[in-house]
């Protein structure tokens, strides 16, 4: 097999490596490249991706007349880098809202589902008539959450886990019924163990500076369409993605960075050779080398945990700290006369003490209108393996979703097809401590220049953190390699 093993000349332009070819080291290349460009530098950059293509996680199929989403499935828009990025490329054009006329989520509560209150905004209520109304919640419920316009703010510093938040303000029910359902599906994690601070920081400061979240979230509301008024209100949702699919993002960065990828090359190691330039060596899992004056790990925490192995215990240590969970995704389609239900919501989530196999499912050609063919409908769920029966073979993934979809959808016979997508520790869970965690990280990257991590390890697991992570680290580097010349 032949080495691929390029040295750095001395004379030449500097060198970045940057290991993983998914949206976060995609968007770092193209920040470093339109650096390079603006400031006329001459940077070479070299992105290595193990597998045979770029995107990572991000993987939008066609079948037929269906447009699947393998992975991710949408993004937010208040994390506005993935909006930025779109404009940026010039494909905003492309953006597609939600667009189904009943923007809203059911619960699952025993055989009924639930929809959410209306106006319930991420972990808090906006909207007091539908909250004194939900049959989600006792009475005794209702008014404990409402205690929450009484209750003072948090006085202690440290980090806490979502559910312990949630409790404190709104108590154990809406913890249970509601919120449980609504992130846990989200993280794909028991709330208990998830760090507030680290996944919802918004509402920490929220606290802090207005008490109570209630009226924090009304107040925000009214500002928010008070600027609104006579604009046309905000230009997208809460949610979006684009019309032929996330892949339409993945495509715009390979147009432009494409160029500097080199696939099927594994990353072995990264190793520093000394404080003068070429400081690293990136070994690749074909024996080869490259020399590099930084480099800019963008892949998961478990790959940078073992590339980093022998540069820094300590480093290592705290990111192999870090768990990271796997997930399957089924889609399945449906004759729409086939489905009893109405299907007028989004998705369904569930607490986990109701869950069968499927975590979460969602209404995709309703949500997002032009991915099934107009008189189908397709239906996807975030399986958890461990709770199919069976061997947990596609098929009897794909058997149990449909299983699942059948008794909340009043759905008569069998699917048109199935498909299943599988993720192996894809997906970060920052569990509590998860900010000092990432503080000692970084702390201990300081004895590295030249040497970055980004992902949905560090600061945000969602696309647009990811980009923002990606970007923000190419331009630390780019400051670092400035400084150098
Ligand atoms: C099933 C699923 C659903 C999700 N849903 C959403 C959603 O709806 N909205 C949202 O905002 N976010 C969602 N997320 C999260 C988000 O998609 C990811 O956090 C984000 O896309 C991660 O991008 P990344 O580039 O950091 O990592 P990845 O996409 O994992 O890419 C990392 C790349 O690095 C490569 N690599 C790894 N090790 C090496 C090595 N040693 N050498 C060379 N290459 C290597 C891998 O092959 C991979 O291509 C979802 C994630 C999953 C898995």
């Amino acid at each position: 097999m032949p080495h691929t093993t390029i040295p750095n000349s001395t004379a030449g332009p500097q060198r970045v490596v940057i290991v993983g070819g998914g949206v976060t080291g995609l968007s770092a290349a193209h920040r470093l490249d339109d650096i390079a460009r603006a400031q006329r530098r001459p940077i070479e950059i070299i992105l290595l991706e193990a597998s045979d293509r770029l995107g990572g996680v991000i993987r939008t199929h066609r079948r037929d007349d269906y447009l699947i989403e393998s992975g991710p499935d949408q993004f937010i828009t208040a994390r506005p880098w993935a909006v930025d990025l779109a404009r940026r490329l010039g494909i905003d054009g492309e953006i597609q809202p939600t667009t189904g006329p009943h923007p809203r989520v059911l619960i699952g509560r025993g055989a009924r589902l639930l929809p959410l209150p209306e106006g319930f905004m991420v972990m808090a209520p906006t909207r007091m008539w539908p909250m004194a109304t939900t049959p989600l919640l006792s009475w005794r419920g209702k008014c404990r959450a409402i205690m929450d316009l009484l209750l003072p703010a948090r006085r202690e510093d440290g980090d806490e886990s979502i559910a312990a938040f949630i409790r404190r303000r709104f108590g154990r029910e809406m913890l249970d019924r509601i919120v449980e359902p609504l992130i846990g599906s989200i993280y794909g994690a028991p709330l208990d163990q998830l760090s507030v601070r680290a996944t919802m920081s918004r509402f920490v400061e929220l606290e802090q500076k207005d008490r109570s979240l209630i009226l924090a979230m009304r107040r925000q509301g009214k500002k928010r369409s008070s600027a609104g008024a006579g604009t046309g209100g905000p230009r997208y949702g809460m949610f979006v993605t684009f019309r032929n699919g996330l892949q339409t993002l993945v495509d715009a960065l390979t147009a432009r960075v494409g160029n500097f990828a080199r696939l099927g090359v594994e990353v072995r190691a990264i190793e520093r050779t000394g404080t003068d330039a070429p400081r690293y060596h990136v070994a690749l899992g074909d024996g080869g080398r490259i020399d590099a004056d930084a480099v800019l790990v963008a892949a998961p925490g478990p790959s940078a945990t073992k590339l980093l192995s022998s540069l820094d215990e300590a480093l290592t240590g705290s990111l192999a700290s870090i768990p990271y969970g796997s997930t399957s995704i089924v889609h399945l389609a449906y004759r729409r006369d086939q489905v009893g239900h109405a299907l007028d919501a989004y998705g369904i989530v569930c607490p986990p003490d109701e869950r069968g196999a499927v975590n979460a499912a969602s209404f995709s050609s309703i949500k997002y209108p032009g991915r099934a063919p107009d008189d189908m409908v397709l239906l996807r769920g975030i399986v958890k393996p461990d709770r199919c029966d069976g061997d947990a073979s596609d098929d009897s993934l794909a058997a149990a979703a449909h299983g699942q979809f059948s008794e909340w959808l009043a759905i008569r016979g069998a699917p048109a097809f199935s498909s299943v997508d599988r993720w192996d520790r894809v997906l970060a869970h920052y569990r509590v401590g998860h900010p000092d965690r990432i503080a000692g990280i970084e702390q201990r990257l300081e004895q590295y220049p030249g040497l970055e991590l980004a992902g949905n390890a560090y600061r945000g697991v969602g696309i647009p953190d990811c980009i923002h992570s990606g970007e923000t680290a190419a331009e630390r580097l780019a400051g670092g390699l400035g400084s150098r010349v």
